[in-house]
């Protein structure tokens, strides 16, 4: 396409970083210079409200004082140790997030991302168990590694079929499609646990794992009922089958009601294996896993990570979760994810292009439908483009690629949410115009 417009030159820039995939979100990608609190501000100086917070990243707010100056203090220390020696902020952190893991006897092994803080759990589970046979969700997301990339239940966003593990998917993410649509809670999580017993019937010889996100994150924020989990734990623990949950997305109080995902399911008890990245680090590359010392300790030498649980990372980590814990961000999260789902399902009774708006504390996801009530990637992308004009960063996600994706900072204050959802009404209200 030959770009003639008024941002020509600022296109024509991002030729070498932009992969044709980024398209599908935007039709023209933003640069970012800069942010402050829920606030972002592109190359051309616009502000943005930011209510996708990074993919989630953003945890606290952006350029929170304290991560900066606990990073620039650190810089000024030492940059790196490797994981042969220990730092102190690493210690602490490890120390800090063993607590918060609710996994008993716990040890964190620290990574730089989620996709490998799921591989580093894929390891653990598959050499404690001694087998490659792995459990996932169906419509699930953990990464883009080689294994991970196995264990992804959608089958567009697996690049390779080929994988190191044998997968085999079972029921429970999507409530609202397939087979198990229109079902109350206790059905669906019967029906979902049957399904369980039929794939584990036509396993072969043992299964480690059963890996699963308690809310799915690039799968539209969507999600089996509370309590599904421990009707799968007893399952499990029935075999000696390791849970994994994939707390990616969830952690950290970003769904209000708990500080992690798998708390819906507390009747479970705590999983075996506890997977985490994006926001504890507010942007820093940041991931881990937590397992029971027993599991973490059947890894042999050189399971090293170089720059896993670096101590600028880990210092700035700790300002960070400081900041969340200190300032109760979880409750907050309680208060303005509530206010948020209260103005969207109201807009969404005169919205036709809105088909539901589910979610939990500040994960909130709307799902956008055509005239025929069929999902609609189209009225999602527009909805996008509306916002940006309107100065809104909003995701979206979903198998179809229809669910919009609210996610903000964890500290967005009352008159922001009611910003952000007035402005999600118009760009909502402009698509669907557009849709007719
Ligand atoms: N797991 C979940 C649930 C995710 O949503 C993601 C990323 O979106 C990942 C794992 C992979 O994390 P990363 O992109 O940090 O490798």
């Amino acid at each position: 396409m030959n770009d003639t417009g008024p941002h020509a030159a600022l296109h024509a820039r991002h030729r070498a970083v932009t992969p044709a995939w980024l398209a599908t979100y935007y039709r023209q990608p933003i640069e970012i210079t800069h942010g402050e609190g829920r606030h972002v501000w592109d190359a051309e100086g616009r502000r943005y409200l930011d209510f996708f917070g990074g993919i989630l990243t953003t945890m606290t707010a952006h350029a929170l004082p304290e991560v900066a100056k606990a990073v620039a203090e650190q810089a000024g220390r030492i940059l790196h140790t490797s994981t042969l020696y220990l730092s102190t902020p690493m210690v602490e952190l490890a120390e800090q997030i063993a607590e918060l893991s609710g996994i008993p006897d716990a040890k964190v092994f620290f990574t730089t991302s989620g996709t490998e803080a799921n591989d580093a759990a894929l390891l653990l589970a598959t050499t404690y168990r001694r087998s490659n046979q792995v459990l996932a969700m169906r419509n699930s997301y953990h990464g883009r590694s080689f294994s991970t990339v196995g264990i992804t239940g959608n089958s567009s966003w697996s690049p390779t079929s080929l994988s190191p593990l044998q997968t085999l998917y079972v029921h429970g993410g999507v409530r609202t499609k397939g087979p198990f649509a229109h079902l109350s809670d206790a059905e669906f999580i019967a029906a979902c646990v049957e399904d369980l017993e039929d794939v584990l019937g036509q396993a072969e010889g043992t299964v480690a794992a059963l890996i699963a996100e308690p809310i799915q994150g690039v799968g539209g924020f969507t999600s089996g009922p509370d309590g599904l989990f421990a009707a799968f734990k007893r399952v499990l623990d029935r075999r000696g089958i390791l849970w994994i949950t994939d707390e990616v997305q969830t952690g950290w109080g970003r769904t209000g009601d708990h500080f992690w995902g798998w708390q819906a399911h507390a009747d479970a008890g705590p999983p075996d294996i506890l997977t985490f990245a994006k926001g504890v680090g507010n942007g820093l590359s940041m991931g881990g896993v937590v397992a029971r010392a027993e599991v973490m300790d059947c890894l042999g030498a050189n399971s090293i990570s170089t720059f896993g649980g670096s101590p600028i990372t880990t210092a700035g980590a700790l300002a960070n979760l400081r900041h969340l814990l200190d300032n109760d961000l979880q409750a907050n999260t309680r208060t303005t994810g509530a206010l948020l789902l209260g103005r969207l399902r109201e807009a969404a009774e005169r919205l036709p292009v809105v088909g539901e708006v589910r979610g939990r504390g500040l994960m909130i996801g709307v799902e956008l439908v055509g005239p025929d009530g069929e999902p609609s990637p189209a009225a999602a992308t527009a909805t996008l483009e509306h916002a940006r004009e309107l100065g809104l960063l909003i995701g979206k996600g979903g198998r179809q690629g229809n669910v919009l994706r609210i996610a903000p900072p964890l500290s967005l204050s009352t008159a922001e949410a009611e910003e952000g959802a007035e402005l999600l009404v118009r760009a909502l209200q402009q698509a669907g115009d557009a849709a007719g």
